[in-house]
């Protein structure tokens, strides 16, 4: 017998009908990449994104095209967002940090037939416009006033673009499980593959993504994403923050420390989020200056393994800090870490020891760790396996790839390498190709980067295995110093000296000016070990 519930699917455009009706006049306040302020509502946001897909369908496309967008965070990227997903297109975003000809493949492999971008990546696009004969035309997220001259053909500026109709439309009717958006994973080892999101997928995420312990702001609040929308969907937030009508700040092309304080202050905003290198250029600035952030509640911090010194860091100036794990294939979020309820009065080290995992799933995300035979790992806290993940936002599949990526009971390999214990609480130890194997046992080169960057001095620390002709592999300290400092490496292993196993103990350290990083904000680990692979230990 089936049940007796209305048929309601669950459609992204419905997210922004819904902030529209119940918080209308909710601020979306963005630094446009013109320059000045810019201050809308969730209301005009509808109106507008119901012009782009007013403005889109007189274009042709139809259910199923690709739209691209390669943009900074702001409100027309917002409203192109809810506008080609309200018509049934695919929302493409495409992450403008990517090689030339990296963007080049995946706007091909997407066969995308509008490109909307920021001025900023004009020449990036003149560049490649070429090799990418899929695009029939290209809106640039600007006015008449600012549009400047460029070889792109077919190109018009977004404002005129939009006003040429009258916004008197309706969302186009679909199945929730129509594809709704896309983002290519960053393919450090092969080429990128795409994640296609259902209707249904993204707004389950966004209901996931509101639970309170993971990001769960309200309408009371204010978010600020530094994410970007072209990295897994800025984690959900263009979705969760309308559906909760929490006030939305979108940074634009201006991440650094400064430009992201003075907007974190200025609009009094209580919850963040973003990679551990943007915290790492915030509080650097902030403790320059001598500054505070009163109002600021949470800062949720993924990506990328959110150091005990980063954690302490917030900790101190009365901040939460919220160490999250996902990945692009998980729409994103996985697990988020805040204190259960048994563990809400712990203090120092035991309280920092669980904020430092990466936290426990929310309902709608199961994982499971295996060993090398897919044998089942007891979820003790301690013993290390691959870590599978599945549930309604995970993956099953990549755009045109026809390869089955689920094990036989649905789940997913994440490539990642963890611990889970007893509470729930997951610890990545490494993605498993960055796994250090020393004679036959594992070293995590997380763990060591952790504790690298605890030291003052040290800005930023990467881990690597080289060569040893008695252990096979073993670890490799590369350190980048914060400006005008100096550290010996006998100074540095002697800070590492006693905090973890002796056998762990890297075997040597070396100095670079600067850490490579993905366009994802990464360690480039490929990079490194391209770098120092003739490197010989002492
Ligand atoms: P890409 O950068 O390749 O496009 P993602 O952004 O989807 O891919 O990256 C997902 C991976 O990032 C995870 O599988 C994991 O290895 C790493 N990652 C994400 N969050 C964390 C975290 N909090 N701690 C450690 N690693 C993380």
């Amino acid at each position: 017998m089936r049940g007796l519930m209305q048929d309601w699917p669950l459609l992204c455009h419905r997210i922004i009908d819904h902030a529209a009706k119940n918080h209308g006049e909710r601020e979306v306040v963005t630094r446009s990449v013109e320059g000045p302020i810019h201050r809308t509502t969730y209301g005009e946001i509808r109106k507008r994104s119901l012009k782009v897909a007013q403005r889109l369908d007189k274009e042709g496309i139809v259910l199923g095209d690709r739209v691209a967008t390669i943009a900074w965070n702001t409100w027309r990227h917002l409203e192109a967002w809810y506008g080609i997903m309200g018509i049934g297109a695919i929302c493409h975003t495409v992450n403008p940090r990517l090689f030339p000809d990296q963007i080049a493949w995946i706007i091909n492999h997407a066969q995308d037939r509008i490109v909307m971008t920021d001025l900023t990546f004009i020449p990036i696009l003149e560049k490649i416009a070429d090799q990418i004969p899929s695009v029939e035309r290209y809106i640039v997220f600007t006015d008449k006033a600012h549009m400047p001259q460029t070889t792109l053909k077919n190109v018009v500026a977004y404002e005129d673009w939009i006003n040429e109709v009258d916004g008197n439309f309706q969302w186009k009717e679909f199945d929730e499980n129509t594809a709704a958006a896309m983002c290519y994973t960053s393919g450090t080892t092969g080429d990128p593959k795409g994640v296609l999101y259902s209707h249904r997928s993204n707004v389950l995420h966004a209901l996931v993504a509101n639970n309170g312990d993971a990001l769960g702001t309200t309408s009371k609040d204010t978010m600020l994403p530094v994410v970007p929308l072209f990295h897994a969907n800025s984690w959900g937030i263009a979705f969760s923050a309308p559906s909760m009508g929490t006030k939305l700040v979108m940074p634009g092309a201006k991440l650094d420390g400064a430009s992201v304080y003075e907007l974190l202050s200025t609009e009094k905003v209580t919850y963040t989020a973003g990679v551990p290198t943007v915290w790492l250029m915030l509080l650097q600035y902030m403790q320059k200056e001598k500054l505070t952030l009163p109002d600021l509640k949470v800062v949720i911090c993924g990506g990328s393994a959110m150091p005990r010194s980063m954690i302490k860091a917030f900790a101190d100036m009365g901040v939460e800090p919220r160490h999250a794990w996902g990945m692009t294939e998980m729409s994103p979020l996985g697990t988020v870490c805040t204190l259960q309820g048994q563990f809400k009065d712990l203090e120092g080290d035991a309280k920092f020891d669980i904020l430092q995992t990466q936290g426990f799933s929310p309902f709608m995300v199961e994982m499971k760790l295996v060993d090398d035979n897919e044998k089942l790992i007891p979820h003790d806290g301690k013993t290390f396996g691959r870590l599978l993940v599945r549930g309604p936002a995970v993956a099953k599949g990549y755009f045109r790839v026809d390869k089955n990526i689920l094990d036989s009971e649905g789940y997913f390999d994440t490539g990642d390498v963890a611990t889970i214990d007893e509470y729930g609480y997951m610890r990545i130890t490494d993605r498993s190709k960055d796994v250090i194997k020393s004679g036959g046992e594992w070293i995590s080169s997380i763990d060591l980067e952790n504790l690298a960057v605890g030291h003052p001095q040290v800005a930023e620390a990467a881990v690597i295995g080289v060569f040893h002709p008695k252990w096979d592999e073993r670890p490799l300290l590369i350190v980048q110093l914060k400006p005008d400092q100096q550290v010996s490496r006998e100074d540095l292993l002697k800070y590492m000296d006693g905090k973890i196993a002796k056998w762990w103990m890297p075997d040597d350290v070396v100095f670079v000016d600067a850490i490579p990083h993905t366009a994802t904000g990464k360690i480039l680990k490929t990079a490194l070990r391209d770098q120092f692979k003739e490197y010989t230990l002492p």
